[in-house]
Parts: structure tokens; sequence; C-alpha cells
């Protein structure tokens, strides 16, 4: 029998991780909780998916920053699972790990030309626009005048957004500032974002829709023809509340007459990218006519009518979701891009076995759906499945289960780790900068120079 506190890996720092971690520490008094990332700075999408101009939302770290003020949780970050911490070196430290590394992987679109130069992720373009180190030199120029966005959720409303905004817009906000240097000489007139269903199938929030209608430069272009739903869509939508406001909105943009602004946002329904065409870059689009067809589950499915049309396009942005990546030594679903789990419990393989003491939560848990918010319960759930396999379990007096002997390790193998203090210090850094300029934050986006700074 021993006292020692129930010690916990969580493996990624985004919100699910936080949320995770809060959920245990709330629930469990004696427990030790280290919060694992790859890079040295903590709250992952917060910081490197939302959209630059969309501050309010990345206010919510502020209760992440309470979590990490908890005596009984670290921070490591600048730590990668699989390379400086294999995962025997997990289980060896911890009784339990949850695993909330998110979906970093996008989906493609399967159709010829997609490779072509001009024709990249809109995950990629996220990245970059928000500094993430690993997408800096990603885009040197924006040169395309017209652009296509396929897609029709809230990551290609925000691509959409930032593409269709003023460098005088962009540079009030905590965009990287190479993405601003190149952004200040997009040639971008026309985006075109392309949803391969109708309005009623929108994936997007109403909130982020109506944005587009509202931009200072750029012009909001909608069919009116396209907006006539068909019954069967309508019915489908009774009693949601979102997608019934969508349609709302989406027809009202559709009478919204040009007002001259230097740039335009086209919403396309009905429309499936069969073939990217070009030499050597993308110099067109092939879109097929779509008509909605019902099924006997209630889904609403696209289906081509062989009918085509060439969007002249130099640019292609494909927004059709993120994928999970899979961890080394950890099970992975590759079908659905997700570790295989029941109720955030892994298992060794889809419908499998469970692997003791190992959980996930989050994108990786049930692929990359909801908003920052929704990973809180998710989160939860996981850590109650958790804290019930552990409830009657006797801890095995371990002295190497010791938050000491992970650091310990670390250093014996020169790993640079980050505390939560040193990105305080970070933190403070990159917000004197931005106040200096009238901006939220500057961010570093270079590893070196962040750990440079915090040593500095
Ligand atoms: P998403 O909401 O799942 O949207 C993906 C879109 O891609 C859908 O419109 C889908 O159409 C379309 N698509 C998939 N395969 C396609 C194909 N082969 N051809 C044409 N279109 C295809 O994913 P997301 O936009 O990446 O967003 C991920 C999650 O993050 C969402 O839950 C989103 O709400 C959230 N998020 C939130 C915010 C915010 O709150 N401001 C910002 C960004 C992201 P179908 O419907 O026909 O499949």
């Amino acid at each position: 029998m021993t006292t020692r506190a129930f010690r916990t890996a969580i493996i990624g720092a985004g919100p699910s991780g936080f949320y995770a971690a809060d959920a245990l520490l709330k629930n469990l008094e004696s427990v030790s909780v280290d919060l694992f990332d790859r890079l040295p700075t903590p709250f992952g999408l917060v910081r490197y998916g939302v959209a630059p101009d969309h501050q309010k939302i990345k206010s919510v770290t502020r209760l992440y920053e309470r979590t990490a003020k908890d005596e009984r949780f670290r921070f490591l970050g600048n730590v990668e699972f699989g390379k400086d911490l294999s995962h025997e070196d997990i289980r060896h430290h911890y009784d339990a790990v949850i695993y909330t590394v998110g979906a970093s992987a996008d989906r493609s679109l399967g159709i010829s030309g997609e490779n072509l130069a001009g024709s990249t992720s809109a995950t990629e373009f996220v990245a970059w626009y928000n500094g993430h180190p690993d997408y800096t030199e990603a885009f040197s120029e924006v040169s395309a005048k017209q652009v296509a966005v396929i897609g029709m959720g809230n990551v290609a409303v925000d691509v959409t957004r930032i593409l269709a905004k003023s460098v005088d817009e962009l540079k009030e906000t905590d965009i990287a500032d190479h993405a601003l240097e190149v952004l200040k000489n997009s040639q971008v007139e026309d985006i075109y974002m392309l949803g391969r269903r109708g309005p009623a199938q929108g994936k997007f929030t109403t909130k982020e829709l109506r944005e587009l209608g509202e931009l200072l430069n750029a012009d909001i272009v909608v069919d009116p023809a396209e907006m006539e739903v068909d019954d069967v869509s309508m019915k489908s939508i009774e009693g949601d509340v979102i997608a019934n406001k969508n349609v709302e909105v989406l027809t009202a943009f559709a009478e919204q007459p040009l007002s001259g602004k230097p740039r335009r946002v086209h919403i396309k329904f009905l429309s499936s990218p069969t073939e990217i065409l070009g030499e050597d870059r993308v110099e067109a689009i092939v879109l097929e006519k779509n008509r909605l067809e019902p099924t006997d589950s209630g889904y609403i499915n696209a289906v081509g009518t062989g009918e085509t049309k060439t969007l002249p396009v130099q640019m292609v942005l494909r927004s059709v979701g993120y994928r999970g990546v899979a961890l080394p030594g950890v099970p992975f679903d590759e079908r659905r891009g997700v570790i295989p789990n029941k109720d955030g419990a892994v298992l060794d393989a889809p419908n499998g076995e469970p692997v003791q003491g190992e959980y996930v939560a989050g994108w990786i848990k049930r692929g990359p759906s909801g908003v920052i918010g929704t990973n809180k319960a998710d989160a939860m759930a996981t850590v109650e499945v958790l804290l019930k396999d552990f409830e009657n379990a006797t801890l095995a007096a371990d002295d190497a289960k010791t938050p000491e002997a992970v650091t310990a390790l670390l250093e014996e193998r020169d790993v640079n780790f980050i505390t939560f203090e040193h990105w305080l210090e970070l933190d403070k850094y990159e917000l004197g900068l931005g106040e200096t300029q009238g901006r939220p934050r500057v961010k570093l986006t270079n590893i070196q120079e962040m750990l440079e700074r915090i040593r500095g």
C-alpha cells in the first residue's frame, strides 16, 4: 500500500488536454498531472487554429491558466511523444495516460490535379497564418485572383474571411507577421466557397456565416436560384435552429446587391470538384453539378448529374475536414482517423479489447467535430471512465512514478522542456510586443527563438 499520488500523463496541451487535466484535479484529491506538448507553447488549436480576428474565442485560455496554477499540475512543453518520451516511458512513469492530440492532418479530395502547385489544404493555410512553427514558409505569395475554397464548414468560412479582409483589418489581429507580409500583396478578387450539398446542409454556425455578409472589403454573392431549398431538405432541418437560421441568412445574402467592394465572396452550392486543371500550377477547377437525394437513414446525399463547368481559379484550398494521425505505439483506427476507444477507454483495435490505463479525449477520440467548448464535456466523460476504472485500485509503491523521475529522464536526454512559468514569460513578451504595435499579440513562430527568449 502506498499513499503516493495517482500519476497521470496527458499528451497534447490543446483544449481537450486542459479540460481533462481540470476534470482530474477537480475530482481526485491525490493526483499529479503532467500535460505534455510537442511545441513549447500550450493551448493547441486555440493558438494555432482559431482565426486571428476571433480574439474573443481565445480568451478561453484564462480558464486553462487557472488549471495550470494548481500545484498538482505541470506543463511540459517541447517534449515529443514517441521521440523524447516513448510509449514505454510513459507507461513506466505514470498510472494512466490520456491522449488529447487532436487531428492535425487533413482529408483529401482524391481528384486529379490535387497536388498541383497552388492546391493545398485549408489546414495548412490556417497553420501558416496563425504562426505554427512547422508552417512558417508554407506560402510565399498569394498571387491568385480567383480562389476556390472547397467545403462548407467553419474552417472554410475562416479561410474565406481571412482572404477577403484587407491588410488594414488584419494588422489589428495577432496574425503571424510573415502572413501579414504576404497578404499585403495579395491579388485576390474572387473567393468561391463551394459546397457539394445545398444551403440547408451547410456545416457552418450562423454567427460565422453572418460575418461573411458584413465584410468591409468584400461583397457577398449568392445565386438566388440556388436558394430554392427543396421540401425534403426543409423537412430534414425541422427543429434545427442553426440550419434554419443559416438558410435565412443565406437567403438575405442572395438579395444583397453588390456595392463595388474590391473583393467578392461567392457561396455556391450543389457543386463537387471533379478535377483540378493546370500545367505546373492550378489554372482552373472542374465542378460537377449535383442534385440532392435522401437516403433511408435520413441523410441527404449529393449525387452528380454529369453536368460540368470549368471555373478559372489559381488557388484551391480544400477544407473538407481534419484527420487524426497515429501515435507511435498507440492503437489507431485508420478508417476513421481516431484512436479506437469505448467511451474514452482506448481499445487495442476498433471493437477490440480495452488497453489498461490508456484513455483518449477530444478530436482524436470522436473525430473533428464541435466547437472548443464541446471538448469540455467530452474530456469530463473520459475522466469519469478513468476514475471508475481506478476507483478501487491499490497503487503500487513505485519510486519511478514521481514527478522528479520524469524531469530527470528528460534532462538526461537533453530535452529542453518548457514549464508553464517559462510559457508565461514568453506570453508576456508576445503581449508586450503586441502592445507596442496596437495588436493583441505578436507571435514568435520559431522554436529556437522561443527557447532563446525563455533562456534570456
Ligand atoms: P466540417 O464542419 O466537418 O465541414 C467539412 C465540410 O467539407 C462540409 O461542408 C462537408 O460537406 C465538406 N466535404 C467533405 N468531404 C467533401 C468532398 N469530398 N467534397 C466536397 N465537400 C466535402 O469541418 P471543418 O470546417 O474542418 O471544421 C471542423 C470542426 O471545427 C467543426 O466542428 C467546426 O465547427 C469547428 N470550427 C469551429 C470554428 C468556430 O467556432 N469559429 C472555427 C473553425 C472550426 P458535407 O456536409 O456534404 O459532408
